[in-house]
């Protein structure tokens, strides 16, 4: 990537928190209950429930923890996920819309109730969060999405005008949601997660699993031994061919910027369902605020791979959009999205004591809260009944060849 672009290559979470510098396993004979693969939202969120539970747990990363996709996100802590509501209703039934909903409600109360428990300064702030469109021809959808979260106890209304310097022809406002610091939250916990006895491992790289009673998880630095494993690895590293056809991966680009009129930060989070996807909120950085300006969704694919050409659209747009200071920071990440807009998470078919959690269609932070909760309920004996529809079983029925799967934004 050239240098010519505006903003430093780092995005503002990882720039205002300290790298992690947990040791790389040598050996260990532990017999864990359970081994989490991967430190990002969904490793930390289940390691930390899962030793506070009294389950003996390691977490292991292959590289440095919250540093890949949790650690380049916007942070907006929602269960307000573009349209998604009345498209559940009608293709997965009301229960199933409301345990969504429900989840990701939770997902937000979980972070602010662990903040304040062990009084971590993760920047959670209770905000509204709005979805928008520019044209008119799109009221009807966003009305009806108003309706579709009304039904299921969701705090949502209809607004003519949004507060950004933007066209808009209206939108949906949730209430009761919040944005956060991602890593301040989650190296918070996890710090919490080695105080009680917790293991983490950086620098390990898990490249198989041997299942039996007692699984043993091979990584580049040695061998491990869990009776659970949780892969928290974003795409699966073991027995992702369930996966095939039924999952792809988007793209997201986001920027960190100051404002000349101090006025013009808004105190809500934006979404649009216009092309192109923009997806915008205030944060701070240095104790003064900074606008997050993201967007520029795309379908990852090696050979067309051009992350240039997005960030460059994004800063134009940014400059077009907004009377810009300056431009500090840029990032870019990935993350999975699922054939029928559900997460996967839950024990593999066939592998009940092997749990996966992914497929969050970048919205896996309050999701991964209750997600992973459930999976320890799952480990502890008392499975909970909602999370039954989000499970990894329904894969085997899902058709091998979905035209629904890219059409899944
Ligand atoms: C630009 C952008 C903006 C977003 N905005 C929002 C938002 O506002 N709100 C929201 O809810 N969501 C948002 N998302 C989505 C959200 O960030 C993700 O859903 C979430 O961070 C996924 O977390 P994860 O723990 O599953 O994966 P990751 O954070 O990617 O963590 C996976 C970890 O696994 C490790 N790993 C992988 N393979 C192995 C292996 N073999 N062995 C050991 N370790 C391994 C990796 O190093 C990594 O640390 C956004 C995403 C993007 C890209």
């Amino acid at each position: 990537m050239t240098t010519s672009l505006e903003g430093k290559d780092v995005s503002l979470w990882v720039e205002t928190t300290e790298q992690t510098n947990y040791p790389k396993l040598t050996t260990d004979d532990t017999v864990y209950d359970l081994v989490v693969v991967g430190g990002g939202v969904t490793g930390v969120a289940a390691a930390y429930q899962a030793q506070m539970r009294g389950l003996k747990t390691a977490l292991i990363d292959k590289s440095r923890l919250i540093e890949w996709t949790t650690g380049n996100t916007t942070a907006k802590l929602t269960s307000q996920h573009y349209l998604i509501y009345n498209y559940l209703i009608e293709n997965q039934g009301e229960a199933v819309a409301r345990s969504y909903a429900e989840a990701n409600q939770k997902g937000i109360d979980m972070v602010a109730m662990l903040s304040k428990k062990h009084q971590i300064e993760s920047e959670f702030t209770p905000t509204d969060a709005y979805v928008y469109t520019a044209k008119p021809e799109k009221i009807d959808d966003i009305k009806r999405e108003v309706e579709a979260a009304k039904s299921l106890g969701i705090a949502a209304d209809y607004v003519e005008r949004i507060e950004l310097p933007l066209k808009s022809a209206g939108a949906i406002r949730f209430s009761h949601q919040a944005q956060f610091h991602p890593r301040k939250f989650l190296l918070g916990l996890a710090k919490v997660f080695v105080e009680n006895g917790g293991m983490i491992y950086e620098q390990t790289e898990a490249t198989d699993i041997t299942p039996g009673e007692v699984h043993s998880i091979t990584t580049k630095q040695g061998e491990l031994r869990a009776r659970h494993i949780l892969q928290a690895s974003g795409e699966p590293f073991w027995g992702n061919e369930i996966f095939k056809n039924r999952m792809w991966t988007k793209m997201s680009y986001a920027l960190a910027l100051t404002l000349k009129d101090p006025s013009a930060y808004p105190k809500g989070m934006y979404i649009t369902t216009d092309e192109p996807m923009r997806t915008i909120r205030s944060a701070i950085y240095k104790s003064r605020p900074v606008l997050i300006f993201g967007g520029e969704s795309h379908e990852y694919s090696e050979s067309s791979f051009d992350p240039e050409l997005h960030y460059k659209n994004l800063i134009d747009d940014a400059h077009r959009s907004y009377d810009v200071e300056e431009i500090l920071f840029r990032w870019l990440a990935g993350d999975n999205m699922p054939y029928d807009r559900m997460p996967y998470f839950g024990a593999m078919p066939d592998h009940p004591t092997i749990y996966v959690s992914t497929g969050y269609r970048a919205w896996g932070l309050a999701w991964a809260m209750s997600a992973t909760e459930s999976i320890i309920d799952d480990i502890l004996g008392s499975p909970a009944a909602w999370a039954k529809p989000f499970g990894l079983e329904r894969l085997k029925d899902a058709p091998a060849e979905n035209s629904n799967l890219h059409h899944s934004m």
